[in-house]
């Protein structure tokens, strides 16, 4: 029994094997602004681990030396609420977003529309030709032209995974390493691993798996109904304007002329004028190719246009929702609360701790000796020399094995600090000690410590 066509998926076909699509490639300003935006998302991913800006690379994820540098910023393990941050910035900043304007990402940013529609399906175009012509060639048998085409066609698809697989690797292990671990792959087993892994997985993708990553497996296809309602915009087909369908000419026919040529450009292989659907990643292609038909028609663009299904009821479409206004002010808390933070931020991570072993230590000339170990931090990228004074009470000296302290840029020193006190009855047992740290370029922070000494006993408190 087949189903109804309304009830299936367009790339599996009745005996649930898959229907391989044949996209049209169209030109249109839809189209040639998001090859622009494309190229620019490109070139920024795949530049971003192999320039400087700081002297470091701009992104990376350095994993063992639990930092990462972001465009000029180095964030270390001591930073992780910047992390919290930047993940509140992507949950509501995607909520925000989708209440608005819908699949946007899916259409302009996702990395696999990126990569599938700006590059892959130029280069397989260039290789094998046009839709029909690819038809032909896969239902031909394999001649050797057949055979050289595909070859071709999957060595260029092998090279782009293993240069995009090469950049995401580098993110994480650096220039220096992502190239040791080609080289010399025992070197580096977890990097070397992490590439093949990636050049697999992306080959897959753009030779065989497409559209189904976005049908079967994203999990934002799924969740982003939840986030849209009647407001959100969308692309969609304007059933009062097109219906019914006809040929030109026909009396009583709507503007849609039925020639299906939104359908065969779409990379998902749906038939949009039946609703807003799943698997529609809002790639734009059905509204250039209709505006192109429409005006070739000498009728007006934008049977199938960018709207909210409100508006296409002929509805006034609602900007601000209860959804878009928290989703909204989450996004505007959050961001303050990060740029409030990033200017805040001290250049310099300053820490003390008791040292292990005796509390306290009553010395020969009955002074009372507390040691500590002062955590010094340099998260700027100068070299910078701290020092260490008691702040209060008056009678507690800080003696350290030196007068101050070199920290290299990024890097973390430890300076023991031993607190004396001349008079072990001066106090009775905890004292709070205020210690000041600076460096030679102007940083001053204090940090408190409690000083501990023998408790008084009954002979010495008469
Ligand atoms: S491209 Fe436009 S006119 Fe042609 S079938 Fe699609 S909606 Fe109708
Ligand atoms: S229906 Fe239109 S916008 Fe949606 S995926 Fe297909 S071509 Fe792209």
């Amino acid at each position: 029994m087949s189903l109804a066509e309304n009830d299936r998926v367009s790339t599996i076909g009745d005996k649930g094997k898959r229907v391989w699509l044949y996209p049209q490639r169209v030109p249109g300003r839809f189209g040639r602004a998001r090859t622009a935006v494309s190229g620019m998302l490109v070139a920024l991913l795949l530049v971003a681990p192999w320039i400087d800006v700081g002297g470091h690379p701009a992104m990376q994820f350095d994993i063992p030396a639990r930092r990462f540098h972001f465009w000029g910023m180095t964030l270390m393990a001591t930073d992780a609420s910047y992390l919290l941050f930047l993940a509140g910035l992507v949950v509501f900043g995607v909520f925000f977003f989708t209440a608005l304007f819908g699949r946007v990402w899916c259409g302009w940013v996702c990395p696999q529309t990126v990569f599938l529609e700006s590059i892959i399906r130029p280069i397989e175009e260039l290789i094998e030709g046009k839709p029909s012509e690819r038809k032909r060639l896969d239902a031909a048998p394999w001649t050797p032209q057949k055979i050289a085409k595909k070859l071709a066609k999957w060595g260029a698809f092998l090279f782009v995974a293993g240069a995009i697989a090469t950049t995401f690797t580098a993110y994480f292990l650096g220039r220096e390493g992502v190239i040791e671990a080609q080289l010399h792959p025992t070197s580096h087993p977890v990097g070397t691993a992490t590439f093949l892994f990636l050049t697999g997985l992306l080959y897959f993708d753009f030779a065989w798996f497409r559209e189904q990553t976005c049908v079967v497996v994203c999990p934002y296809g799924r969740f982003q109904s939840v986030l849209m309602d009647e407001d959100s915009l969308a692309v969609v087909y304007d059933v009062k304007r097109g219906e019914p369908r006809g040929k030109p000419g026909t009396p009583g026919a709507g503007d849609c002329v039925d020639c299906r040529r939104c359908v065969s450009v779409c990379p998902t292989g749906i038939d949009i004028r039946k609703g807003i659907q799943l698997e529609c990643v809002n790639c734009t292609a059905c509204m250039d190719a209709c505006d192109d038909i429409m005006l070739k028609l000498g009728r007006e663009p934008g049977l199938i246009r960018y709207a909210s299904e409100r508006a296409t009821k002929g509805e006034r479409p609602r900007l601000t929702r209860p959804r878009v206004l928290a989703y909204g002010a989450a996004l505007v808390v959050v961001l303050g609360l990060f740029g409030a933070s990033v200017w805040q931020r001290a250049p310099a991570d300053v820490h003390i701790t008791r040292q292990v072993g005796a509390p306290f230590t009553v010395l020969a000339d009955g002074r009372v000796q507390n040691g500590t170990r002062i955590r010094l931090q340099n998260r700027s990228g100068e070299m910078r020399t701290f020092t260490v004074q008691v702040v209060s009470p008056a009678d507690v000296e800080a003696v350290t094995p030196m007068a101050s302290v070199q920290v290299a840029p990024e890097q973390t020193e430890h300076l023991p600090v031993f607190l004396v006190r001349p008079d072990p009855h001066a106090a009775t047992g905890r004292t709070r000690v205020v210690l000041e740290v600076r460096d030679d370029h102007g940083f001053t922070q204090r940090v408190e410590h409690e000083f501990l000494s023998p408790v008084p006993t009954a002979e010495h408190a008469s």
